[in-house]
């Protein structure tokens, strides 16, 4: 299973990204993770990076898409899938992501898109940060970033719709109700990929979900 994943901060990348990972033994590969692993350590990429990490703003593409090419090249020799979380975050990178994998022979089967509002995400964010710490976790950082994500990551998810490889699911329930979702619509599509070539699927659109089945009072009674 190839997926990558586009979600606002504090929509639950880490956390669906691990479970996706877990559940179809693939490597998990976020970014974030790999670039503030730099900065603790004082090397030079993580010197170079640490202003901007720290301001909320994107880092060169070319830094990320190095990582991206080592992460499908190690993929590749395993002979496994993977879930990318936090690549791509514009159109450049998506495009540049998807030539790299055509190159590879590794190009995703599923792009997940993980949808939720801005007031629910910037109340998650401050309650992790009293919780971790990160240095991106302060009100302003978090502003920022959601309006870089507003601005330039969202627009990528139609690119995906296009190609037929979306799924997107409504990420503002409970993790637990998330995740069922998820590893549900990937188990899925996972018996489609090698059936249905991506350019005859359709985008996948969950998050309606919610509404659809929720508990409303009518509901209850019938
Ligand atoms: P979040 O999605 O919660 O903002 P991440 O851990 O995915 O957190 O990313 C943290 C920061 O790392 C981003 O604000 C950005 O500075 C940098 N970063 C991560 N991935 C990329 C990328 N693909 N392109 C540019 N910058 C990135």
């Amino acid at each position: 299973m190839r997926v990558l994943m586009i979600a606002p901060p504090g929509a639950g990348k880490g956390t669906q990204g691990a479970l996706i990972a877990s559940h179809f033994a693939i490597p998990h590969v976020a970014t974030g993770d790999l670039l503030r692993d730099h900065v603790a350590r004082q090397t030079e990429l993580g010197r170079a990076v640490q202003e901007r990490l720290e301001r909320g703003e994107l880092v060169p593409d070319e830094i990320v898409l190095g990582m991206v090419r080592e992460a499908f090249v190690a993929a590749k020799a395993a002979g496994t899938g993977y879930v990318l979380d936090g690549i791509p975050r514009n159109i450049e990178q998506a495009r540049a992501a998807y030539q790299i994998a055509l190159e590879l022979e590794m190009t995703a089967d599923v792009a997940l898109h993980l949808q939720a509002d801005d007031g629910e995400l910037v109340r998650r964010l401050l309650a992790r940060a009293a919780l971790e710490g990160r240095s991106d976790d302060t009100e302003d950082v978090i502003r920022k970033r959601l309006a870089v994500y507003r601005e330039v990551t969202h627009p990528i998810v139609s690119w995906y719709g296009e190609r037929g490889i979306l799924v997107s699911v409504d990420a503002m329930r409970p993790a637990e109700a998330v995740g069922r979702e998820i590893l549900t619509a990937l188990e899925v599509m996972r018996s489609l990929i090698d059936h249905v070539p991506e350019g005859a699927r359709r985008p996948v659109d969950l998050t309606g979900l919610g509404d659809a089945f929720g508990a409303s009072p009518s509901d209850a009674a019938g």
